[in-house]
């Protein structure tokens, strides 16, 4: 006989289906605009068209890979600029420390793509399958033709949002209408139809099973976001001190919860919020909105379950007020990210702004660094890399400026002046030569600015480079 002590532990837990029940209220409301928002920004951007002109993309939001350029808008974002790729990821990580340490998870429960379509998922789910009860009652009964018919229209509409979120996907990196049409005539590149089919498995599987366990278990963020947290960050609670101890209504010595499971039973992640802060809480507020009904119903003030922090937790359990929502968000930690990302999102709106519509690199050719002529001159080669982003072709005049009498020539360009298509990029060989005896060709470097100029006189940009003599 084996002794309950040796007999051995799983560390495995089987997953307890969670089943949310329908809820109203304010945060359901707020969750409801966010995902509409959200869903429907994501869905559209790809299909709203901005006049270019005729040599560039007529789409809002693309991210033009095989061109390597990034258009939003009025933006255009070039290679070399990535700099404002950088800068945007930075003020989304200092936004994300600003609302963690100010508000909790407000990420996880308002936010999060995972989040968002879960919350889409199970829309459908209750639509098709009925509400918690009829919902349970379908797990639980054997596979008859209702729940075969229910569980096949689910997994069709699952299947059909993962569809349109993958197609979505695909849409941001090409002209939409094109590849839509060259979808559905079986033309478009393989890459597209692989991409489509990993978001469509992703999102179907995620979003419709997978759901709270990914928060769980394969997300880092909960684990992180503690470090941007302290006790006066706001989270969802339980007033224990008001709801214990929990039992009937009317009953002398109970508290105000009457233990109907209400919060439980909304709760995305199953989990109930009376047992304290959890690492499973995605602070989504619903348990909050079933509770406020219920205080509702029964005539007792709502907020039993709350946003509220420590310190406020500690000031009530002395009888005390909390303190204002304001003085929670308003603190030298919050303050110092809201500083900062406004430092940033003000540095790149000036950078955007003061951006020239041509741009040049200059390399000097320095293997070898001159070459003597038969006549004795001495020539420094140069390669300009001059991007015209002006969105027509344009004529550029390529000249110099230097304290020694330098000649500038340009490769197969007459007058020095080349002629740029709109939106590339040309590469330009420059040679600039100083007579035998000069003192640049003497001199062992001589500091030269090379110029280049529209030829309507509109943008006019300039890099400094060194002239290389024999430095004798
Ligand atoms: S406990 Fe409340 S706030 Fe937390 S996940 Fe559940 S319903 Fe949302
Ligand atoms: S909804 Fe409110 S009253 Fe009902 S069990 Fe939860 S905390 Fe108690």
């Amino acid at each position: 006989m084996t002794s309950p002590d040796t007999e051995p532990h799983s560390l495995y837990a089987a997953r307890e289906p969670v089943f949310p029940k329908r809820v109203k209220g304010n945060f359901r409301t707020l969750k409801w605009w966010l995902l509409a928002l959200m869903l429907g920004a994501y869905y559209i951007a790809p299909w709203i068209r901005w006049d270019r002109g005729p040599a560039l993309p007529d789409q809002a939001v693309l991210l033009d890979l095989a061109n390597r350029r990034f258009f939003f808008f009025m933006i255009e974002i070039w290679p070399h600029e990535f700099y404002f790729v950088a800068g945007l990821l930075i003020m989304a990580g200092l936004g994300l420390f600003l609302f963690t340490s100010a508000a909790g998870r407000v990420w996880c429960g308002y936010a999060c793509p995972q989040t968002v379509w879960t919350d889409l998922m199970i829309l459908v789910e209750r639509w098709v399958e009925g509400d918690r009860n009829a919902r349970l009652r379908l797990h639980r009964q054997k596979w008859d033709a209702e729940k075969l018919r229910k569980r096949a229209m689910k997994w069709t509409l699952w299947f059909l949002i993962g569809l349109a979120t993958g197609g979505a996907w695909v849409f941001y990196f090409t002209d939409a209408p094109t590849l839509m049409m060259n979808l559905l005539t079986g033309q478009a590149h393989p890459i597209a139809y692989t991409t489509i089919g990993v978001l469509t498995a992703t999102t179907f599987l995620f979003g419709g099973f997978f759901r709270e366990q990914v928060c769980i278990y394969a997300c880092p963020w909960p684990r992180i976001q503690a470090a941007m947290m302290d006790e006066d960050t706001l989270t969802i609670g339980y007033r224990d001190w008001r709801g214990e101890p929990r039992g009937k209504q009317n009953v002398a010595g109970n508290g105000d919860c009457i233990d109907c499971m209400a919060c439980v039973n909304v709760c995305p992640m199953g989990i109930d919020i009376r047992n304290g802060q959890q690492l499973a809480c995605i602070t989504c507020g619903l348990c909050i909105d079933a509770c406020n009904d219920m205080m509702d119903k029964i005539g007792k003030p709502r907020d039993l379950i709350g946003y509220m922090a420590l310190t406020d937790e500690t000031r009530e359990r002395a009888g005390q007020p909390p303190k204002s929502v304001w003085k929670h968000v308003f603190r030298p930690r919050t303050v110092l990210y809201t500083v900062l990302w406004s430092a940033v999102g003000i540095a790149l709106v000036v950078a955007l702004f003061m951006r020239s519509d041509i741009d040049i690199n200059v390399t000097p050719v320095r293997n070898p660094t001159f070459v003597t002529l038969s006549d004795g001159t001495i020539r420094n080669a140069y390669t300009i890399r001059l991007r015209n982003k002006l969105g027509e072709a344009h004529d550029f005049k390529i000249s110099e400026t230097s304290g020694a009498e330098l000649t500038l020539h340009v490769e197969a360009a007459d007058d020095n002046v080349v002629t740029v298509p709109a939106n590339e990029t040309l590469s330009i060989r420059v040679y600039l030569e100083a007579a035998p005896d000069s003192p640049a060709a003497g001199a062992h470097r001589t500091d030269v600015t090379l110029w280049v100029s529209d030829a309507q006189g509109t943008a006019r940009v300039s890099h400094d480079t060194v002239f290389n003599g024999k430095g004798e």
